[in-house]
Parts: C-alpha cells; structure tokens; sequence
C-alpha cells in the first residue's frame, strides 16, 4: 500500500497567495514553491516566490516573470545553505469549476520534468480555484509513467495539504477559508 501524498505548507504562505489571489482576481496569478522533501512523499514548503515585477496575468493564461524568478530561486537556494530546492509551482483559475489541470498546465508540467536545470522530476502544482475570500487548494503531485513500456504518460497523484505555522507566521492570525 502506497502512502497519500502530503504537502506542508507554511500558513503565511498560504496567506499571501490568498492576498495576491484576491488582488489579481478575475485574471490569474502565481508563484514558485521553495521547499525540500524530508521523505520520498513528504515535501515541505519553505518559501514562496512571487509571479514577478514582468509577469503576464491574464483571464485564463499566466505566465510568471521567469527571469526574475529564477535569480530569486537562486538567492534563495544560497540563502538556505542549498537545502531548499524548487518544488513546483501554484496559481490560480478564477471561478474554476473543475479542479483539474488544463491542457497547458500538463504541457508546463511535462516542460519541467524534461527541463535538467530545473532539477524536479515530481513537481507540485497547486491550483487555486474560487473567486475573493473563497479559495480552495487543489494540489497535484505529477511524474512521468511509462506505458506499455513505450509511452510516457503523465501520472497526476493528489497530495493532502497540512498546514503548519512558521517563525514568522506566529502571530495567531486566523486563517480565512482557503
Ligand atoms: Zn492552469
């Protein structure tokens, strides 16, 4: 028996995404998990980075300001004594009703398992659906599989999200519904 999947996920993190999600509503936002996985299905966030001063939001497309981002990645990368790796990413899908991936989200995923700099052959992609003060997280945990010895197919596993309170995060703030 495999065990599910799990994701912590700092509560500020979990905020701000919240924060950012609300100010770019109805066009999508972004971001960048940093984190470290303590075991094979256990991934710890530490970091978020934000979608970046050039990023595209749009109705239905987001795209991050790459360049900006990974000169963060890096900074923080140092920062951590180069524990924290990039994990995956999070955005959002504005009055979503279905909380699956779309098409170009599986296309940016398969880009990034293929993609050797970015070092992430299971990466987490968090979808955020809902509309201002109503979000809810879907995360996908996705790695290749191969088929019939042959083709490779994308194998998307749900994690569960566990929230935890870091340093800086220990104000006792309520969390609002996410
Ligand atoms: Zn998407």
């Amino acid at each position: 028996m495999r065990m599910q999947p799990v994701v912590w996920l700092p509560r500020a993190i979990m905020q701000d995404m919240q924060t950012d999600a609300d100010l770019w509503y109805d066009r999508e936002t972004g971001g960048t998990f940093m984190g470290y996985w303590a075991e094979s299905n256990v991934a710890v966030v530490t970091a978020m980075i934000p979608a970046g001063p050039q990023a595209s939001h749009e109705r239905s497309s987001f795209l991050p300001d790459q360049s900006w981002q990974q000169a963060e990645i890096a900074k923080h990368y140092e920062r951590s004594g180069r524990l924290d790796t990039y994990l995956g990413d999070w955005h959002t899908h504005p009055d979503a009703v279905s909380n699956r991936l779309s098409w170009t989200d599986r296309a940016c995923l398969k880009t990034i398992i293929r993609t050797p700099a970015a070092r992430n052959q299971k990466p987490l992609m968090v979808l955020m659906c809902g509309k201002p003060h109503e979000w809810f997280l879907h995360p996908w945990l996705c790695q290749f599989r191969t088929k019939l010895f042959l083709f490779e197919v994308l194998d998307e596993r749900e994690p569960t999200i566990l929230a935890y309170s870091s340093r800086a995060s220990e104000t006792g703030e309520e969390i609002a519904k996410l």
